[in-house]
Formats: C-alpha cells, sequence, structure tokens
C-alpha cells in the first residue's frame, strides 16, 4: 500500500484521490522519462521532428488520463501545442485551464552533464535529464492530477482544459495567432501555469510576478576588413575594444544598470512586498551553492536594493552571445567588425519598447571613436504581476498546504512566461495560479537539470487537490 508524504494535510474525504495519485506514481514516473527521452529543442530546426514527436507523445499521455478532444493544435509556422479537455462537471463549476510545455532548451556543454542529458536517470532522490523539470514534469503533473481523479471517482469535481504549447522556450513566437484560432476552445475561468520554480525544496510556492523580455543585436564596426595590428595597433581602433568599453558603459561599477531612463518606470516595491520577501530570509550561502557560485565570486546590483528584490523586481542587461573571432583562430589583426546578443529581463511596470529605445539612446552616445553602431531590436513582452489574493489564490494556498504539509511562499520569478498576460487578459482577466515543480537546484535551461523525485509527489497531490478546493470555493 503506497503512503501519502509524510506530513501532509489532506483531508480524510480526499484520500482515495491522494492514494490512487501515489499509487500510479510508477507510471507517472515511467511516461515522464519517455517524454525526457524526446530530445524536443525549440530553437534548433534540426530537432523540428523530435518536437512534433514530443507533441504526439503528450497527446496520447492526455488521452491516456481519460481526457476528450484530445488534439495537436497547428497553425503556420508555430510548434505543435497539445489540448484536450473534460467538460462534464456542469455549468454551475468553473472551468480551469492547465498549461504547461513540451519544447525544451538545448543541451549546453554536453560535457558538463553527469548523464547524458536525454537519458533520464536518478541520483540522490532526483531525476536527471533536459525536461525532467521544465517542463515535462509540468506536463506529467497534470497528467497525473487528472487520472487520480477520474480513476478514483470517474469524474472531475470543476471542467478542466489542458494546453500543452511546443515553443514556450523560444519566447512564444505564435500566441497571438494560437489565441486568435484557439481561444474560445480555451476560454477558462482559471489558469493554472505549472512551470514555476519552488521556494525551497519541501516548501512550495505561488509565483505572483514575473519579469518581462526583450533583446537587442548590436554590431560594432571600425574597418572595412581587419587589418594588420602591428602596422597599424595603436593609431587605428579595433571594433573588439570598442564593443568591450560600449558594454563596460551599461553598468556601474557595482554591476547595477547605468543606462539613463532604462528603469524609470520601475513599478516601487510596496513597503508590504519588502517585508514579504524579507520574512523569506534568503540565504546567501544556499543561492551561492544553487547556481554553482565559484568561491570569491560577489554577487552584484545595488547593495541597497534586496537580493530578492534585484531578483525579481528589478530589470537586467546581459550579453548572451558574441561573435568575434575564436582564441585558436586569433591571427595578429585589428578586428573590422564585432557583434552581440544583449538579452534584457523587464521589471513589472516597465514599458518594454520604451526601455529599448533606452537602450539604443545609451549605445548610440556611448560608442566610443566615431564606431560604426547598428542596433536591432528583437522580440519583447512586460512583465506581469497580480495580486496574492482572492478566491482563486486561496484554494492554491490550501491545495499546497494540504499537499506538503507547510503554507506556499508568495515569491516573484526572474524568469518569464509570455503566455500569462495575454490569456488572462483575453478570459476576462481570468487569474493565474503559477505553480512549481522546480527548485533552486534544479538548474533548469543549464547542464544537468533535475528533479526533486519527493517533491514532484507532492507537486502532483497539490494539482489533485486545487481541483477539489477550486469547486469547494464555486459551490459556496
Ligand atoms: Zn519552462
Amino acid at each position: 500500500m503506497p503512503e501519502l508524504p509524510t506530513g501532509h494535510r489532506i483531508p480524510d474525504e480526499l484520500h482515495d484521490v491522494a492514494t490512487r495519485l501515489v499509487e500510479e506514481m510508477p507510471t507517472t514516473r515511467r511516461q515522464l522519462e519517455e517524454l525526457v527521452r524526446i530530445p524536443s529543442i525549440g530553437a534548433q530546426p534540426e530537432h523540428a521532428d523530435d518536437v512534433a514527436l514530443s507533441a504526439r507523445a503528450t497527446a496520447e499521455l492526455l488521452r491516456d488520463a481519460g481526457l476528450e478532444g484530445v488534439e495537436v493544435l497547428t497553425l503556420e509556422g508555430m510548434a505543435p501545442a497539445v489540448t484536450g479537455h473534460w467538460l462534464h462537471a456542469g455549468e454551475d463549476l468553473p472551468t480551469v485551464l492547465f498549461y504547461a510545455h513540451h519544447d525544451v532548451q538545448p543541451v549546453g556543454t554536453p560535457d558538463r552533464w553527469n548523464s547524458p542529458p536525454f537519458e533520464p536517470t536518478e541520483r540522490d532522490g532526483r531525476l536527471y535529464g533536459r525536461g525532467a523539470a521544465d517542463d515535462k514534469a509540468g506536463v506529467l503533473a497534470h497528467v497525473a492530477a487528472i487520472r487520480a481523479w477520474l480513476g478514483a471517482r470517474g469524474a472531475l469535481p470543476v471542467n478542466v482544459k489542458v494546453i500543452i504549447e511546443g515553443e514556450e522556450e523560444i519566447g512564444s513566437p505564435n500566441l497571438a495567432a494560437l489565441l486568435a484560432t484557439y481561444g474560445e476552445l480555451l476560454a477558462s475561468d482559471v489558469i493554472v501555469l505549472t512551470d514555476l520554480v519552488n521556494w525551497q525544496i519541501g516548501w512550495p510556492s505561488l509565483t505572483y510576478a514575473l519579469r518581462g523580455m526583450g533583446e537587442a543585436t548590436v554590431t560594432v564596426r571600425a574597418l572595412q576588413q581587419p587589418v594588420h595590428s602591428g602596422m597599424w595597433g595603436g593609431l587605428v581602433p579595433d571594433a573588439l575594444t570598442g564593443m568591450v568599453r560600449l558594454l563596460a558603459s551599461l553598468h556601474d561599477d557595482t554591476g547595477a544598470i547605468a543606462v539613463d531612463g532604462f528603469a524609470d518606470d520601475v513599478r516601487a516595491l510596496p513597503e508590504q512586498e519588502r517585508a514579504r520577501f524579507d520574512a523569506l530570509d534568503a540565504d546567501e550561502d544556499a543561492m551561492r551553492r544553487d547556481v554553482r557560485m565559484r568561491d570569491g565570486v560577489e554577487f552584484i546590483g545595488d547593495a541597497g536594493t534586496g537580493m530578492l528584490e534585484r531578483l525579481w523586481m528589478q530589470p537586467t542587461i546581459t550579453p548572451t552571445g558574441i561573435d568575434a573571432p575564436r582564441v585558436a583562430e586569433a591571427s595578429n589583426t585589428l578586428l573590422s567588425e564585432v557583434r552581440v546578443k544583449l538579452s534584457c529581463r523587464f521589471a513589472p511596470g516597465q514599458d518594454p519598447d520604451r526601455a529599448l529605445q533606452a537602450l539604443r539612446d545609451h549605445l548610440e552616445t556611448h560608442v566610443p571613436w566615431g564606431l560604426e553602431l547598428e542596433v536591432t531590436l528583437g522580440e519583447r513582452n512586460p512583465a506581469w504581476v497580480t495580486e496574492p489574493s482572492g478566491p482563486a489564490w486561496d484554494a492554491a494556498v490550501a491545495a499546497m498546504t494540504a499537499a506538503y504539509g507547510r503554507e506556499p511562499a508568495a515569491i516573484g520569478c526572474g524568469g518569464s512566461i509570455p503566455f500569462v498576460a495575454p490569456f488572462s487578459e483575453a478570459f476576462g482577466g481570468a487569474p493565474c495560479l503559477l505553480v512549481g515543480v522546480e527548485d533552486p537546484a534544479s538548474n533548469a535551461h543549464g547542464e544537468d537539470e533535475s528533479l526533486h523525485l519527493d517533491d514532484f509527489v507532492r507537486a502532483c497531490l497539490s494539482e489533485a487537490m486545487l481541483l477539489d478546493e477550486l469547486a469547494q470555493r464555486a459551490a459556496r
């Protein structure tokens, strides 16, 4: 007889559903591993067939869980999404939309993985593999919760729709089209996004703020072509030194953004939120360990601003790629042209168009020595923030408290999920519950991504409990 996790506070009348879910965890785990074996890397066109394969596998999982109307949704130029539903709870009860995504990030440096990224491997209670946490665990959390209810009771306590996106990791470029074409099919009263990070292992969280994201490509040119560094160095500038000076001007000595106007419209942090962050008592050493900072490396940013505020409520500008000759191929020349990709995270309140324009203005005024500058602004989406309160929020707090035996923390997230704002808006401001399957050591997007297996059981259980809590509140 499988046991419910220690410390849980699941009410007796739901033990049949919870026990069913725990009994089926070996199946859930096997299905997660099968999904992780598919290298559905959205950013690499050579993996397009794998993204299509993972969409079909996901559809199979939804059908197997007992959903109806399961369909792979396709649109011109969009990676396939998957949907399904169960709508027999009655019109008086709310409809919940479960969101996750089945595409994954590239693997990064293969040598830095301790086991191959697409061969799910268990070590020390964690399942390692690309997508094991972000976000194939999210897909399986939905599947586990739905299957447990349908298995134990033959019905769900509310109406449920599911959308599993296929291009979240490339910034969801076709969201508007997805919404225009399938908005009615997906319309819901509450959205549950299982793609976030829990505050700590065993301590769940609800995320009420996400940073937005944008990018710029910056090219600096000094010459028509590279020239002899001995003949001309010291008199003629090179593009790489110019670019490095330009990049250095983006931040002050502490690493805080030094771009005039960039952060002017960032929302001031209400005292209540600051107090909430302080109460979380962020452990600096644990953070250093979780991100694997090297000894002696310091945190950056304005020391007068709290660490969590810097992570969740302040913007960033980070160079993430540079086109310049490799060291092994370097010749003794002054470089004529260098190109950089800048990735920005936007804070709540910030207008991305305005911020990117401020960045462009800064680059134009700071490029040294009259070098030629070209700036191309890319995709952008704003931050999202909601009130951490209301009936749906309370339902999620109750469900997580039952499954984890501990009340969730209300937190922000430095990352971005473009889906949230447009879909919530389209569904009349439907509340969005952002819940986690990751923990701070999951290293999503990095090498050795992993899922904490005990917490995964609790994450699945809290979704099953959430459906009941939402039904209870609607009935009151
Ligand atoms: Zn994700």
